[in-house]
């Protein structure tokens, strides 16, 4: 049977439910962390399942977000990006 996407609402019948997925942290936990404009209700009225696609894109988005999170050397961070930033720029000319 074909269920909607939470997050996409396309239609699929490959969807995982964001509750009960017994990954660590959980996709709602994701969802929450990634977009937290969003809240995450057990019994609200959307959808309660993913679909590979949208799981995919949050497992980036989540990893992406805690790299950055936890970037001890936030400084060594910056100067890297200005560096790249101006080889950049000399390869483009
Ligand atoms: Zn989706």
């Amino acid at each position: 049977m074909e269920q909607i996407c939470r997050t996409c609402m396309t239609n699929s019948v490959a969807l995982v439910d964001i509750f009960t997925d017994q990954r660590e942290p959980s996709l709602a936990a994701m969802l929450c962390e990634c977009v937290a404009s969003i809240k995450i209700n057990l019994n609200d009225e959307l959808p309660q399942k993913m679909c590979l696609s949208c799981i995919c894109d949050i497992q980036t988005a989540f990893a992406f977000k805690r790299r950055l999170k936890y970037q001890r050397r936030t400084h060594m961070y910056c100067w890297a990006l200005s560096i790249i930033y101006k080889r950049s720029k000399k390869h483009a000319k």
